[in-house]
């Protein structure tokens, strides 16, 4: 397996329980996009804010693991969106609908029948059909529709809207509705570390850090040496490295657009009186900005602090400049009511990449997306947030790294003489630990 983040770790348990041999080489130590770094002032900080979908792939594979993450919801209670410059209620439900300035009386009528008709549209039937097209024919007025366009952003990361495809909004929005989100207690370092102790339960080995160069069929060379695996699943690789990889960069995987964020983490000291408290949560409506408290409800802080997360998503090539973009999100905290004597931790992330692919409505949506086994090299599979029909972000991950795994085990199986599950330069297995 190469990569060590979500896809390649749910790969190899996959793999490892189809009873193949299996080996684990990644370019930088497990996690990928999934690590959790912890400041000096002890804030553990996810690559960005980190929700876990109750009803998604990652989270059923770890309940079927038996794994217990502490952690909980968002604090959507008093949640407000930001619009023209001033904020007001959030619809998280029939009362906030009904208090919510950003919607006529008519317009919350609209919106309740949007939010009602979700439950039953089939996502299916929308595949071929772009976000900003789908809510443009849903019978909102213009407050509803950019309401409606924020909390697909929020449910997906996604603000691409002419080119995302409408069925796997809908289906992350059906996700978000149903079972919601966790904000995972010490971090998403805490799923890393119960995959990896299930994949090593299994019998799958690390390598030391090692960076592949070239995969073809049977052999993967890294700069450190060369290995002969009877099946190679690449994890959570970008789509244009994963052809230059294999020798082929003109194929044509139909990965969609990349999805970036930009990112300000900020940690605060507890205030003294709840009611100083900055809003948990603010959701940009005509800029697409987020913020949401992550600890409480999370375990992410020290004794008597809070930490936050703002963001920006970004759009297609969007590339703004960094000190500005870190001056909006600072303002998107003032607004949450954040203010600065109060700041004792921040850490600005510009342009991270959230989803290597999204669903387009061109490729035909999560249906279009390249399946594991299309790049049509034999032994070559590939998993990651762009790969496979089911979900989005970690989720779609998880999903096609396991489906990945499968398949290498299938493939791995098949070969007429077992192969020699590892060769180096000097016939040991090296870089193992
Ligand atoms: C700001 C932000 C917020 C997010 N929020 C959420 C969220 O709320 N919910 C959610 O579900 N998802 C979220 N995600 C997405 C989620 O983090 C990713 O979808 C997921 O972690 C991707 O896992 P992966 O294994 O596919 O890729 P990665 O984690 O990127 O792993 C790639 C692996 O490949 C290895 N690698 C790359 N190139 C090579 C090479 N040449 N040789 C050897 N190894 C190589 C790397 O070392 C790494 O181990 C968010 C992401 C970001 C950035």
């Amino acid at each position: 397996m190469v990569g060590s983040g979500i896809a390649g770790l749910c790969a190899a348990i996959e793999a490892g329980r189809a009873g193949a041999a299996v080996f684990l080489l990644a370019s930088a130590p497990p996690g990928g996009r999934a690590r959790t770094a912890v400041s000096d002032s002890g804030f553990r900080l996810n690559v960005g804010p980190h929700a876990l979908y109750t009803d998604g792939e990652l989270h059923e594979l770890l309940t079927g693991l038996g794994v217990a993450l502490g952690g909980g919801p968002p604090a959507l209670r008093g949640a407000r969106l930001r619009h023209g410059g001033a904020t007001c209620a959030m619809p998280t439900g029939v009362r906030s609908l009904a208090a919510t300035g950003l919607l006529t009386v008519a317009g919350k009528a609209r919106f309740a029948r949007f939010l009602r008709r979700l439950t039953g549209t089939d996502p299916a039937g929308l595949a071929g059909t772009p976000v900003s097209e789908w809510l443009g024919s849903a019978g909102l007025d213009a407050p509803g529709r950019s309401l409606a366009a924020a909390l697909v952003r929020l449910a997906t990361y996604d603000a691409h809207h002419d080119e995302f495809s409408a069925d796997a909004a809908l289906v992350q929005l059906k996700r978000s509705l149903r079972g919601g989100v966790t904000y995972i207690d010490g971090g998403w370092e805490r799923i890393v570390s119960a995959l990896l102790d299930e994949a090593v339960a299994l019998g799958v080995r690390l390598a030391e850090p090692q960076r592949v160069l070239e995969v073809r069929t049977g052999c993967v060379v890294t700069n450190r040496t060369t290995w002969n695996p009877a099946a190679v699943v690449l994890g959570g690789l970008p789509p244009e490295s994963v052809g230059e990889l294999v020798g082929r960069p003109d194929v044509a995987l139909r990965s969609g657009h990349v999805v970036h964020a930009a990112v300000l983490d900020i940690g605060t000291r507890t205030p003294a009186r709840p009611t100083d408290a900055p809003s948990g949560f603010l959701l940009g409506v005509d800029e697409p900005l987020y913020w949401s408290r992550h600890s409480p409800p999370a375990d992410l802080a020290p004794p008597g602090t809070r930490l936050y997360s703002a963001m920006r998503y970004l759009g297609p090539g969007q590339d703004p400049d960094p000190d500005a973009l870190r001056r909006e999100l600072r303002d998107h905290a003032r607004m949450a009511g954040v203010e600065e004597p109060s700041v004792v931790h921040e850490r600005y992330l510009h342009r991270l990449v959230v989803a290597q692919g999204s669903p387009t409505a061109a490729g035909g949506g999560l249906a279009g997306r390249p399946a594991v086994d299309s790049l049509g090299v034999p032994g070559v599979f590939i998993a990651g947030d762009w790969v496979g029909p089911d979900g989005l972000l970690a989720d779609a991950a998880a999903a096609s790294g396991r489906a990945a795994g499968r398949a290498a085990a299938e493939h791995a199986a098949s070969q007429p003489v077992p192969p020699q599950r590892v060769a180096s330069r000097n016939g040991t297995p090296e870089g193992e630990r």
